[in-house]
């Protein structure tokens, strides 16, 4: 067991951030606005200041993120002649293993953990993790402060798609009046808030939108009506022509129908089975994804399950009435 590290204060990671000469921002697997939009930011700000910046991921960038800036060089390849003290910067993930088994082993001593996640397991040698932040883009934005970096036009446009991805475009709980002042000011910046509702939100793929159909057809109820699951599996993508890509955004249209508290997707995708939970504040699914080895937020959280996908229902709602479902 790894000792868990101490959380660094802002002033101490802007420090590392001068002191290193190069960086890989890392982002998860199944990568979102936040995890991208933040570590695009904050690699577009350290070239600025003069530093070689790299971007892993191990997945390729999701069409719907394409219009970011430095996208074109996001890759799971790192350069063979990066310096020794090179820092990995790991964005919006609550343990390194998110990031997926494509990256070389890194050295404790050179990961910074950057995070708004419950539970995040402080990896790190340097863990800066504001758990009341609504993304980990505007956790990024602390250390621009710090650092003193001006907020441009491109700056602007990855925090704002970072705060919309996961306020679920102003909509979740985590929209505190402070989260739309900096979205206001992002806004005036020159960040295009309707280029992102467009790209992130409105302009769903037919093939999402039948896929869609495919998994409201399937959904079942329980608990007396407080619950709502349904799947995903490979003919239903193949049936569709939808992919994974389809069905991000998915199990809120099943957390949104009425009653329902907790809303679970199981996505049996390719040999593993991802499941997806949501909750209107009342059941905590970060606890029960934790109890099967996942994590996530109160309301927002998800899991691998090794096993059927049949296992894979029991399982969830045994976790999910362990928490008060
Ligand atoms: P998703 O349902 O994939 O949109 O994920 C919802 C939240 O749960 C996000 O904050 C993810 O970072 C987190 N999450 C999803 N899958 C996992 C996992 N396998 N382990 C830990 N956290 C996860
Ligand atoms: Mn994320
Ligand atoms: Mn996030």
């Amino acid at each position: 067991m790894t000792q868990t590290m101490a959380s660094s204060s802002t002033q101490e990671v802007a420090a590392e951030l001068l002191r290193r000469p190069a960086f890989v921002m890392v982002s998860h697997v199944k990568p979102d606005g936040d995890t991208l939009g933040a570590g695009l930011a904050l690699g577009i700000a350290l070239k600025r200041l003069g530093k070689r910046v790299h971007y892993f991921q191990q997945d390729p960038v999701p069409r719907n993120l394409r219009f970011l800036p430095d996208t074109e060089f996001v890759t799971r390849d790192i350069p063979g002649d990066l310096p020794p003290d090179t820092l990995y910067v790991f964005c919006d993930m609550s343990d390194f293993s998110r990031a997926g088994e494509f990256l070389p082993k890194v050295e404790r001593e050179n990961m910074l953990d950057i995070d708004h996640h419950l539970g995040n397991s402080h990896f790190g040698k340097f863990n800066f993790v504001l758990d009341t932040e609504c993304s980990t883009g505007t956790v990024v934005m602390h250390l621009f402060r710090e650092l003193k970096i001006e907020i441009d036009r491109d700056l602007a446009t990855c925090i704002l798609t970072t705060i919309m991805t996961d306020t679920g475009g102003f909509m979740h709980s985590n929209t505190t009046p402070a989260v739309l002042e900096l979205s206001a000011e992002l806004m005036r910046i020159g960040a295009d808030k309707e280029q992102i509702t467009e790209e992130i939100f409105a302009n769903r793929r037919v093939a999402a939108t039948r896929l869609l159909g495919s998994v409201i057809d399937a959904m079942v109820f329980g608990h007396e009506g407080r619950y709502c699951y349904s799947y995903v599996d490979d003919p239903m993508l193949a049936r569709t022509d939808a992919d994974g890509e389809d069905t991000e955004d998915v199990v809120n249209t099943l957390r949104g129908q009425e009653g329902v508290e907790v809303a679970a997707l199981f996505k049996a995708i390719e040999g593993e089975i991802r499941v997806s939970l949501r909750s209107n504040g009342r059941v905590n699914v970060q606890a029960a994804a934790a109890t099967l080895g996942g994590g996530g937020h109160f309301r927002a959280s998800g899991l691998t399950f090794h096993g059927t996908l049949a296992d894979a229902f029991v399982a969830v709602d045994a976790a999910l009435t362990a928490q008060g479902l």
